[in-house]
């Protein structure tokens, strides 16, 4: 009878992070919020709630929630203790900054082709979002907001490669939390591992999936065994990772799936100032024939107006109206909102950044100053050498080269890891983020230009529009016939990696 660290929180009505507080106060080790927990703690958890609750005060006085302060304190030393008294959030509300309100998590879909994200996000369409006045079709936004028990969600909804330029745009995260669909009669396929390094490259927490359960060929098992070969090990098998079975025909495990994500973003302790700078990112954008550019944007920070100016590189727009993601006009939008805006002069590309300005002037000011800074950084590349340190990495770090690797064949893949392995010293590291057969893809170009990374290829030829891509990201894209002369290549990544300039 182990019960899992969220069903006892839940049972016990106490917040998940005052839970896992507590646990670490008794020094009981977990790997995540649905590890389980033995007996013996169960009983102890349950007697200290007991206790709290017993001392009255609900949170005011009981000596957890006292330990709590302590060492709010001793990270703030200059804090006057009755100020600290004042500011202790309720009970049962998560400890975080003051007055930043917590804000939805943004959810993006991936995997494998044909293993039903699509249908996953249809379904959840269908039974989450609140239905539309009479007649009312809602336009394809690139992303909805789903109403579940637990509250809001956002969910992405970009068709294919855009899926990965919106989960990391820019070096900065879109979404929060990357759910990895695999269809349980497949396994395990090579975009299954291109989504896993893209959730893993963008540092954010995954959840699986395990889709198509209502098929009588389903092997729930077997993909669970499957998944530990890409270093994911479901929580049953020891490990951390949430797997959750589903059907996006039947919504057999779907409640379970948004349950998941709700309890991975509380945990992320997700918060964005409404009334702070507006910060924004562009999701999908295209032109109508008769209203001209209509961009999505998801709010990241601050509260987007109409009649706001919005500077996107150096272009800029007056929002002339905007709606919300399910048709209706809206006048503002706070953060994790997305809205499709109304009024940019040219076309955003998915992921450009979104900045405001008060007004015209200001706008035009932004721009100026990035133009100059553009000019100079490209006047300062043609004159600038680099010095050792920026070749090197600051000394006595340990230096990490990313790397993508292609190859005809498992059994060269795996002799390339097997060389790369031996390769690897105490000053450097090679991070293999993805090793696949067959040649590389617009979406391992992407993959490397968010994380810098190089791409090598063994005996297999990129396409010419990936390479196209690799040439417009400035990705290192390079393929090799001869298995000395990639091993060479790596050889001079791991020494700096530039060519140095003398
Ligand atoms: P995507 O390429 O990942 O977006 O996959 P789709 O959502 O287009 O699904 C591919 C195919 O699998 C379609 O024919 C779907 O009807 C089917 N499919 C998706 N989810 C399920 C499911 O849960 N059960 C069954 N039986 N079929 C599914």
């Amino acid at each position: 009878s182990k019960v899992r660290i969220y069903t006892l929180a839940k049972d016990l009505g106490v917040d998940n992070h005052r839970m896992l507080a507590m646990l670490d106060d008794l020094g009981v080790q977990y790997k995540s919020v649905s590890s389980t927990l033995e007996e013996d703690v169960v009983e102890t958890i349950k007697g200290l709630v007991a206790e709290e609750q017993a001392s009255g005060s609900g949170g005011g006085s009981d000596s957890a929630p006292a330990e709590q302060q302590a060492q709010t304190e001793s990270a703030a030393p200059s804090t006057p203790a009755p100020v600290a008294v004042a500011e202790r959030p309720a009970p049962g509300e998560a400890p975080a900054a003051p007055g930043m309100p917590t804000r939805a998590p943004v959810v993006t879909i991936m995997g494998h082709v044909d293993h039903g994200k699509t249908s996953l996000l249809d379904y959840i369409r269908k039974t989450k979002v609140a239905a539309k006045e009479a007649g009312g079709i809602t336009q394809h936004v690139g992303a909805f907001e789903a109403k579940t028990s637990k509250g809001k969600i956002v969910f992405i909804d970009t068709p294919g490669h855009e899926a990965f330029t919106t989960i990391r745009a820019r070096g900065a995260n879109v979404a929060d939390i990357a759910i990895i669909v695999v269809a349980a009669d497949d396994s395990i396929m090579p975009q299954t591992r291109e989504a896993v390094a893209h959730a893993q490259a963008a540092n954010i927490p995954l959840i699986v999936a395990i889709n198509k359960i209502d098929l009588p060929q389903a092997d729930v098992e077997r993909v669970k065994t499957d998944l530990t070969q890409v270093n994911l090990v479901p929580e049953d098998y020891g490990g951390d990772t949430v797997v959750v079975p589903v059907s996006a025909k039947t919504g057999e495990g779907v409640e379970d799936l948004l349950e998941y994500i709700s309890l991975t973003a509380e945990l992320e302790d997700l918060r964005a100032d409404p009334k702070g700078e507006f910060a924004g990112v562009i999701i999908e954008s295209k032109v109508d024939k008769q209203a001209g550019v209509l961009a999505t944007v998801m709010v990241q920070e601050g509260t987007l107006h109409v009649g706001d100016f919005l500077v996107v590189g150096e272009n800029y727009g007056k929002i002339k109206a905007m709606s919300g993601s399910d048709g209706e006009r809206i006048k503002e939008a706070g953060p994790s909102t997305p809205v499709q805006v109304l009024g940019f002069s040219e076309n955003p590309s998915s992921g450009d950044k979104v900045a405001s300005a008060k007004n015209e002037h200001a706008a035009r000011e932004v721009i100026a100053a990035r133009v100059d800074k553009r000019r100079e950084d490209e006047e300062q590349g043609k004159r600038r050498k680099m010095t050792l340190e920026e070749m090197m990495g600051p000394l006595g770090e340990v230096r990490t080269v990313n790397l993508i690797l292609r190859a005809d064949t498992q059994g060269s893949l795996e002799a390339l890891q097997g060389i790369l392995a031996r390769k690897e010293s105490d000053d450097v590291k090679l991070n293999v983020m993805l090793a696949g057969i067959g040649a590389p893809t617009e979406g391992d170009v992407l993959l490397a230009s968010t994380a810098e990374a190089t791409i090598l290829c063994f005996s297999v030829t990129p396409s010419g529009s990936v390479k196209k891509v690799a040439d417009q990201k400035n990705v290192d894209l390079k393929s090799f016939r001869i298995i000395y002369e990639l091993i060479d290549e790596v050889d001079r990544l791991i020494k700096g990696n530039v060519e140095p300039v003398f």
